[in-house]
Formats: C-alpha cells, sequence, structure tokens
C-alpha cells in the first residue's frame, strides 16, 4: 500500500526510550516523570470505577470537569469563558492538536510551523491534505524574527501554530511575541492552534502568556493543554481544547468521530482534583525548577554548554566542546557507551540543522538526575 505518510518512521522519542531500556541507561530522553501521580488522583480513579462510572462520558466531556478547566481558566488567567461551550475534553492534547487541525486545515492550506517543532504537528497537518512552512530557529536564543513570519505568509496561509513553553527549545513567548502573532493573524485573517501543554511549568517569576489572557485572540484559536503534564499521568492520555463556541462546534464533530469521548473516570476523578488540591497546579513550577536548578548545578563543572530553561521539563546541552559527531550520533554514543538516553534536536527540523544541541527531561528523581550528571561529566 502507498504510505499517506511516506516520510514518517518510528517516533524519535519510541526510539529512545526502547535504545534506554536495550542498553539499561539512565533514560532522560522521552519526556516524562519519573515519579507517580498524586495520591488523590490515583484513589478518585479507584473510587469512580467501583461506584460504577464506567459508561460514555458526554461527548465534549464531564461537566464538572469542563467547569474546573473554565475556573483554572479564570484563576490564572483572569479570562472567562463558557464551559459548556468552549471546553472539550480529548484523548491527550495529541488528539487536540489533531482535531484543531482537521478542524482547520483543508486542501492546499498552509501552516506556518516553528521548528524545532513538535513532532505531531507535520503528520497531522499533510493528513488534513495541507502543507506546513517551517521556520527555523536556532540555538541559543530560539528568538523568532516576526518579519520572516510575515514575510512567509501568502493567500494560501491558514494558520500559525505556536508552542509555549516551547518544547524541546525550553523557551517561552514573550509580550512583544504576542504583538506580533496578534497583529499578523489580525491583518491576514489567520487562525492559531496554540500549544500549551506545559503551561503551568515556568519559571523565574517569568509568567505563562497563554493565547487564554487575550480575549480578542482567543476569537481566532484552539488552545490546548494536557493532564498528563500537570498530573504526572501522561499514560492516562488526557487533555482539553478551549476555543470559541463557533470553532469549538467544528471541533467537537471530528471530535465525536475521532474517539467520541475521553475516558470517563479519569475525567471525574481530575474535576476532584482540581477542586480539592488547586495547590497542586501552583505548586507545578517550583517543583521544577528545583529540579531544573538540581540538575544545572550537577552539570556545572561538565564540558556541555547549558542552555537556559524557562519552562517545561527539559534542558538544553550544546556538546560541540566535547565531539563532532552530528547529534544523533552522539546521543547513540552517549546511551550505548556512557549509559544516559537523550533526544537529538535536529530531528525536529524540516531543513538540516547543524546546531549540537541535545535535550534532557528532567521530571526525574534526584538520585537519576545526579546519577546522569554524573556520568556527563566525565565526558
Ligand atoms: N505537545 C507537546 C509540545 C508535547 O510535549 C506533548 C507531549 N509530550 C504533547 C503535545 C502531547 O501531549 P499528550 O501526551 O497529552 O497527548
Ligand atoms: N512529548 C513527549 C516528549 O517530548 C513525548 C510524547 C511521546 O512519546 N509521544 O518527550
Amino acid at each position: 500500500m502507498e504510505s499517506k505518510l511516506p516520510s514518517v518512521g518510528t517516533s524519535i522519542f519510541s526510539k529512545m526510550t526502547g535504545l534506554a531500556n536495550a542498553h539499561n541507561a539512565l533514560n532522560l530522553s522521552q519526556g516524562f516523570p519519573e515519579f507517580d501521580a498524586p495520591d488523590r488522583l490515583k484513589s478518585a480513579l479507584a473510587d469512580y470505577t467501583t461506584a460504577g462510572h464506567n459508561q460514555y462520558a458526554p461527548s465534549p466531556g464531564v461537566a464538572s470537569l469542563q467547569q474546573e478547566v473554565a475556573a483554572l481558566i479564570a484563576r490564572k488567567y483572569d479570562q472567562v469563558i463558557d464551559a459548556q461551550a468552549q471546553v472539550t475534553v480529548t484523548a491527550g492534547a495529541t488528539e487536540a492538536l489533531f482535531v484543531a487541525i482537521q478542524s482547520l486545515v483543508r486542501e492546499g492550506d498552509e501552516i506556518i510551523v516553528f521548528d524545532p517543532a513538535y513532532d505531531s504537528y507535520r503528520p497531522a497537518v499533510e493528513l488534513a491534505g495541507g502543507k506546513t512552512i517551517h521556520i527555523p530557529l536556532y540555538a541559543p536564543d530560539y528568538q523568532i524574527n516576526w518579519q520572516d513570519v510575515s514575510d512567509k505568509v501568502t493567500a494560501k496561509t491558514r494558520a500559525i501554530i505556536i508552542n509555549t513553553p516551547h518544547n524541546p527549545s525550553a523557551k517561552m513567548l514573550k509580550q512583544a511575541d504576542f504583538k506580533a502573532l496578534k497583529a499578523l493573524v489580525e491583518e491576514h485573517d489567520l487562525y492559531v492552534i496554540s500549544d500549551e501543554v506545559y503551561e503551568h511549568i515556568t519559571f523565574d517569576e517569568q509568567p505563562h502568556l497563554s493565547v487564554l489572557r487575550d480575549a480578542a485572540l482567543l476569537q481566532r484559536s484552539f488552545v490546548v493543554s494536557s493532564f498528563g503534564k500537570t498530573f504526572h499521568c501522561t499514560g492516562w492520555k488526557m487533555g482539553y481544547c478551549v476555543a470559541p463556541p463557533e470553532l469549538a462546534q467544528e471541533f467537537r464533530k471530528i471530535h465525536q468521530f475521532v474517539n467520541f469521548s475521553s475516558f470517563t473516570p479519569a475525567q471525574l476523578a481530575l474535576a476532584d482534583m482540581l477542586k480539592y488540591e488547586p495547590n497542586h497546579v501552583d505548586e507545578l513550577a517550583p517543583f521544577y525548577q528545583q529540579k531544573r536548578d538540581q540538575l544545572v548545578a550537577a552539570l556545572n563543572s561538565s564540558r556541555f554548554k547549558i542552555l537556559p530553561s524557562e519552562g517545561t521539563y527539559f534542558l538544553l546541552l550544546d556538546y560541540s566542546a566535547i565531539s563532532t559527531l552530528s547529534d544523533v550520533e552522539f546521543c547513540q554514543q552517549l546511551v550505548e557507551e556512557h549509559g544516559v538516553a537523550a533526544i537529538p534536536l535536529s530531528v525536529f527540523y524540516e531543513s538540516p540543522c547543524e546546531d549540537r544541541v541535545i535535550r534532557l527531561c528532567f521530571a526525574k528523581e534526584s538520585a537519576t538526575l545526579i546519577a546522569a550528571a554524573e556520568k556527563l561529566c566525565r565526558l
């Protein structure tokens, strides 16, 4: 059969985790927490299952979870939204991104993405008949030049996908970025898909500038988040999309034929968690900042150049003082010979990227971070 995605192979995350397991290496590659989900969340899931909440949820989501998400948005971003009409619960952010893209993209449409780009954007756009237009950003600052973005807009441009805090660069968009983005989408009548899965993991008092803070921008946007990142439960594959009612309606037409509805007891448990333990969300940033600082301190005496991590649970290292290998080869060597699995960045670019940069995930126990840093300091 002729493949619909001829250039797609196994994801780098599956590949590196496979190699980490095969070589018994410390796995700082694929982004997932080494620690467990909160006790309340796990026991609520068990309780709701035992109490018989095991049938289909309403397709857009369980009402209590939609309401808790809206309450969180009001508290964090000072924005009042209509929970019922605007929040759709999905099977992870991955489904939300896929469905948002299917809702928007028509045959021949162009969608602007920034490289390094999360791996699901391009295949989702191509399956919808569109084409991604890539704007490469490079180490060390991954700064967007908005004139470059403006130059790439054509009559076919339909949307821009942004991701802040950004995976894998760990950068956050600033006020000036939002000002430029807003001007551009208004001028050319574009839409925005805003991937904000790391919205609560931000460092050094820098606020997360969500699209949700801006009522006018939200009118043209699908905002995507993930409970997996926020509640250390990536395996549950629970997320959501917030959009203005008219866009949410289109989104829901497709969502009902992708998974119809998401796991009922998990929705109820997440609603309880948001309601009864609101501190969890607030404590996420200091929790991860301490991990970032611990890893940075442990790597200080290494020959790696440490790039700033403003948010997410990722840290980038420039290894150009250590090796001339490509990043893919360097990661292969790291996992096979030095017992640490990392992610090469060049795989997230459309055109060749010569940066010698790798990504480490620091959502790990202290002992793992220290052990990995000790190995990396020997290089
Ligand atoms: N977007 C980004 C930037 C991510 O890093 C991830 C997961 N690592 C996702 C989307 C997908 O999230 P989920 O696991 O909830 O599908
Ligand atoms: N988003 C995670 C990462 O960046 C991986 C998710 C996946 O494996 N699909 O590492």
